[in-house]
């Protein structure tokens, strides 16, 4: 396998303009015009933990706790079934154990009802063991950020939690054959060059399929509220240059870049980023589901949703896809195929 050890440093002092276009042709080379939508629907805002950053940590008492009954998953999938999507993306906060069998169950129900469809999971941490059952269940793929690449800043804000372990379940999920998404917040506290560019070396070395970046929005309601959001241009770069590193893994433009930006998801899939993840939670849940404050299109239903993309996606000639679209990274190694890295 040609595998060029490209250097990150380098790339990261490298000039924007250069990085863009660099990062452009490479995602329309690799995946052309084609803008793959993940429908994301938050099922719970449950959680166990208390990261120091997110509006979702148990200590915030100013939010209504939902779980959504599998009816009610099955009910919205099924909407958006019909519309034409075939991935759906279930994020929740880490909940306590009892929940994880019922979690099992949606999982096994919803892939022998709705034929063709892949499944996304994002609920935080879980043992190899677990992991293993829901792949049983019918998990395709897996997202949970390391957030930071250092061990200190990491543990700070997730209450003395380990990094380690958080990456050891990242290779467990490549061991699983999970296809594998993560990434990293831009801003937190204690960030500067050199961790950002560990956190870029980092998604390098672990090669990942998917992966999600965005800026960190202080939440009123969370110890760190008093912090700043970061530069859009530090976001720009950043997927620029992650787009050069991993030419053939699925690069999302986040919400939290469009809640950053006005037209920040747009400029985002102009450096590199392939894909979209329209909500189709409910409004009326939706509105509880506040990791960060001021997220964009909180009232719109998923089919407003669509056709809003639509025209977004035209006006810079790029097309919406509703192919389950899986990264060349992990099709071509589950055929046992070569890729070709580096810049050309
Ligand atoms: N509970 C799961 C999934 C939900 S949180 C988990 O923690 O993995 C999904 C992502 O939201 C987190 O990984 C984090 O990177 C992001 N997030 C949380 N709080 C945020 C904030 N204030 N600003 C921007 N992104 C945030
Ligand atoms: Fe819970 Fe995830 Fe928010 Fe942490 S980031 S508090 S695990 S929802």
């Amino acid at each position: 396998m040609i595998k060029v050890n490209l250097n990150v440093k380098e790339l990261y002092n490298s000039d924007f303009n250069f990085l863009a276009k660099e990062a452009e042709y490479i995602c329309l080379k690799n995946y052309g015009k084609k803008v793959f939508l993940r429908a994301l629907l938050e099922f719970s805002n449950e959680c166990k933990m208390n990261c120091l950053y997110c509006g979702l940590r148990k200590d915030n008492r100013n939010i209504k706790r939902y779980f959504l009954s599998v009816q009610e998953i099955k009910k919205i999938i099924k909407k958006n079934y019909l519309s034409g999507f075939r991935t759906f993306v279930l994020q929740s906060g880490e909940f306590v154990n009892f929940k994880f069998n019922e979690l099992c169950d949606i999982i096994y129900k919803l892939k022998k009802e709705f034929k063709n469809i892949t499944i996304t999971l994002s609920c935080g941490y879980f043992t190899k063991r677990k992991l293993k059952l829901l792949k049983e269940s019918g998990v395709d793929r897996y997202l949970i950020r390391f957030e930071v690449a250092d061990e200190k800043i990491y543990s700070y804000l997730k209450n003395g939690l380990s990094l380690k372990k958080r990456i050891e379940m990242l290779y467990n999920l490549k061991e699983l054959n999970f296809e594998t998404g993560s990434g990293f917040m831009i801003g937190l506290p204690g960030e500067n060059d050199e961790i950002l560019i560990k956190n870029l070396e980092l998604c390098y070395k672990l090669n990942l399929d998917m992966i999600g970046i965005g800026p960190f929005i202080p939440h009123p309601d969370t110890p760190l509220n008093y912090l700043n959001k970061p530069s859009f241009e530090k976001v720009l770069k950043i997927t620029a240059i992650l787009r050069i590193l991993l030419p053939y893994s699925n690069i999302p433009a986040t919400t939290a870049s469009g809640t950053l930006e006005p037209y920040g998801r747009e400029k985002l899939l102009k450096v590199g980023a392939n894909v979209l993840m329209p909500n189709i939670t409910p409004p009326r849940y939706k509105k509880y589901y506040l990791l960060y404050p001021g997220k964009i299109c909180i009232n719109e239903n998923a089919d407003t949703c669509i056709l809003c993309l639509k025209q977004k996606l035209k006006k810079i000639n790029r097309e919406l896809s509703f192919d389950t679209g899986s990264s060349i990274n992990f099709t071509m190694k589950n055929n046992n195929l070569e890729l070709n890295y580096g810049i050309n």
